[in-house]
C-alpha cells in the first residue's frame, strides 16, 4: 500500500474520506513516491471553519509572539535544512545543491517573518487638528489562502503563510498536488516549532478544491503561484468575489549581452540561467539577445552548454535533474520540434537524450536555437525546459524594444562593462526584476517579488514590505481628547497608579 498523503485540517494529520487520490512520483524514476488525495467538499469546508473559528484568537496574540513562533521556526527550518533538501530532490528530482537553495530561500523568507513588528507599524501624525490625533494601525484580514506550484516546492509555500500568518491572519494552503513530500514536512516542523491548532491548514487537489476556496465567503485574500492561464483565471475569479489577489505567473526572460561584456562571465551565468534547474524556473533565461559582435560568442555558448549533463539528485557531476513529469517532457519536446519546423537553427538538441542507469526519467538535454524570430512558438510560449533561444540585434534600443514588447515582464539582465549602457537598459526596460551583470536578479526578501505585466496580476507583490501590506489592512483612527485640569481633579477618575 503507497504511502497516502494526509491533509492538515484544525490541527491534525488526517487521513482523507476522498475516492480520488493520484499518483506521486519521482521524475527521475517514475517510482511511486506516494498517492495524494483531491479533498471532499466537507474537508474543505471543515478546513475553511477551522480557519477562521483560529483566526478568532489567533488574531488577539501579541505580535512579539507570533515573530517568536517564527524565531523558532527559522531554528527548525535550518536545523533540518539538509532533510528537507533531499525531500526536495525526492519530490522534483533537483540536484541537491539546487535543492537546498530552494529550501534556503524559503528560510530567509520565514526569517523576514520573524521580523514582523517593525514591518506591522502605522503611521502617526499629531495635532492634525486642535486636541486631534490621527493615527494608523495594519489589521490582519481573515482566512487567506495560498497556491503553490510543483518548481519551488519549499520557497513557494514559504513565501506565503508565515507572513501571513505573522501579521495574525489564519491560513489554507493548497500546494501543488504534483510536490507534495515536501510542503508536509514544512507543516510538521511549524507544528513542532508551536503553531496552535487552526493557524495553518493544508488541503490538497486541483482546480476543484481551488474554486471551492476562492468561491468561499470566508476566505480574504488569494496568493497564487504558477502558470498564466490558471493565474489568470484565479485572479479573476477571486476578485468578482470581492477578495484580494496577488498571482504571480509564468515568464520569458531576456539577456542582454553587450559586445563590451565581460565574455566568461556572460557564458557561465547564460548557461546556469538557462539549463540549470532543468529551465523549469520562472526567472530562467530563455532568451538570449545578443547585440553586434557578441553574437561571435554564440559557438563557445554551445560548446559549454553541450558539456552539461542531466542526472540523478546526488550526482555531484549532474548539471540540472529530470522534468516534472511525461506530460511536461511531451511538451517540451514538442514546441523543440516545432522551433525547427518554424525554421530556426537547433545547434545543439537535447530531444533525444538518456541518462545512464535512470532509463525511465524524464530527461531533456540542453537545446539551443539559434535564428529564431518573435513569431515563433518557442519565442512566444514559456517552455519551462532546458531550451535557449537565440536572437541577434544591431543596437541596445533594439534590444530594449524587443524585450518591450514582450507580454511578460518577471526578469531580465544585461551583461556590460558600460555602465551609460547599464542605467539606460535599467530605466527603459519594462520589467519589474533587472540584473545588472547578474543572470537572475531574485531580491531577498527584504524586498519584494516585482513581476511585471502578464507575468504578475495585482498590486502588491509576494514577500517584502508588500507581502505585509497585502496580508493586512489599515485602520486609521482620528481621536480627540481635550484635557480640563479642573474639570478631571473635580471627576471620579480611578486612582491609576
Ligand atoms: P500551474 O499553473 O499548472 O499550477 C499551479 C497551481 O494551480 C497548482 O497548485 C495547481 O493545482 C493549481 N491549478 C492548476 N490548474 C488549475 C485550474 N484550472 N484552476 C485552479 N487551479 C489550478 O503551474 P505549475 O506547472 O505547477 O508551475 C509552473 C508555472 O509556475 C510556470 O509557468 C512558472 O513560470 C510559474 N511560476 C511563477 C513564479 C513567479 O513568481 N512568477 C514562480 C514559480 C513558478
Amino acid at each position: 500500500m503507497p504511502n497516502r498523503i494526509p491533509l492538515f485540517i484544525d490541527g491534525e494529520f488526517t487521513a482523507s474520506e476522498s475516492s480520488q487520490y493520484i499518483p506521486v512520483t519521482n521524475p527521475a524514476t517514475q517510482e511511486l513516491l506516494a498517492e495524494l488525495p483531491f479533498a471532499t467538499e466537507a474537508e474543505m469546508e471543515k478546513a475553511i471553519e477551522s480557519a477562521k473559528s483560529a483566526f478568532k484568537k489567533w488574531r488577539d496574540v501579541p505580535v512579539s509572539d507570533r515573530a517568536r513562533l517564527m524565531m523558532r521556526y527559522v531554528a527548525l527550518l535550518k536545523e533540518n535544512h539538509d532533510a528537507l533538501g533531499e525531500l526536495v530532490s525526492k519530490d522534483t528530482g533537483k540536484t541537491f545543491a539546487d535543492a537546498k537553495g530552494d529550501v534556503w530561500r524559503g528560510i530567509e523568507v520565514v526569517e523576514q517573518a520573524a521580523n514582523i513588528p517593525s514591518s506591522m507599524m502605522g503611521e502617526t501624525v499629531e495635532n492634525v487638528a486642535n486636541n486631534i490625533d490621527t493615527y494608523s494601525y495594519t489589521q490582519p484580514l481573515g482566512v487567506c489562502v495560498g497556491i503553490t506550484p510543483f518548481n519551488f516546492p519549499a520557497m513557494i509555500p514559504l513565501w506565503m503563510y508565515p507572513l501571513a500568518i505573522a501579521a495574525g491572519n489564519t491560513f489554507i494552503l493548497k500546494p501543488s498536488e504534483q510536490v507534495p513530500l515536501t510542503v508536509m514536512r514544512l507543516i510538521e516542523l511549524f507544528v513542532e516549532a508551536g503553531a496552535p491548532k487552526g493557524v495553518l491548514q493544508a488541503v490538497h487537489g486541483g482546480k476543484e478544491q481551488v474554486d471551492y476556496l476562492l468561491n468561499h465567503p470566508d476566505t480574504k485574500a488569494v496568493s497564487f503561484v504558477g502558470s498564466v492561464p490558471v493565474g489568470k483565471y484565479i485572479y479573476k475569479t477571486a476578485t468578482e468575489n470581492m477578495k484580494r489577489a496577488q498571482c504571480m505567473a509564468g515568464a520569458k526572460n531576456h539577456m542582454v549581452i553587450m559586445p563590451d561584456a565581460d565574455k566568461d562571465r556572460v557564458l557561465n551565468g547564460l548557461v546556469g540561467a538557462s539549463v540549470g534547474a532543468a529551465g523549469q524556473r520562472c526567472m530562467a533565461i530563455s532568451v538570449a539577445v545578443f547585440v553586434g559582435d557578441s553574437k561571435n560568442w554564440i559557438n563557445e555558448l554551445k560548446e559549454q552548454l553541450s558539456v552539461v549533463k542531466p542526472g540523478a539528485w546526488d550526482d555531484p557531476k549532474a548539471g540540472y535533474g529530470p522534468i516534472i513529469s511525461k506530460a511536461a517532457t511531451e511538451r517540451v519536446l514538442g514546441l523543440i520540434a516545432k522551433g525547427k519546423e518554424e525554421g530556426a537553427t537547433c545547434l545543439l538538441d537535447g530531444s533525444d537524450c538518456t541518462v545512464e542507469g535512470l532509463p525511465d526519467g524524464n530527461w531533456v538535454g540542453p537545446t539551443l536555437f539559434t535564428d529564431v524570430t518573435t513569431d515563433m512558438a518557442i519565442y512566444q510560449e514559456e517552455i519551462f525546459g532546458p531550451v535557449l533561444c537565440c536572437i541577434t540585434v544591431d543596437t541596445l534600443a533594439e534590444a530594449i524594444e524587443l524585450i518591450n514588447a514582450s507580454p511578460y515582464g518577471n526578469g531580465t539582465s544585461i551583461f556590460t562593462g558600460s555602465g551609460a549602457a547599464a542605467r539606460k537598459y535599467q530605466r527603459e526596460i519594462e520589467v519589474g526584476q533587472v540584473g545588472i551583470n547578474i543572470p537572475i536578479p531574485v531580491p531577498l526578501p527584504f524586498f519584494s517579488f516585482t513581476g511585471w505585466k502578464g507575468s504578475f496580476m495585482g498590486d502588491l507583490h509576494a514577500y517584502g514590505k508588500q507581502a505585509v501590506r497585502f496580508y493586512t489592512e489599515t485602520k486609521t483612527v482620528t481621536s480627540r481628547w481635550n484635557y480640563d485640569e479642573e474639570a478631571f481633579k473635580q471627576s471620579d477618575q480611578p486612582n491609576l497608579t
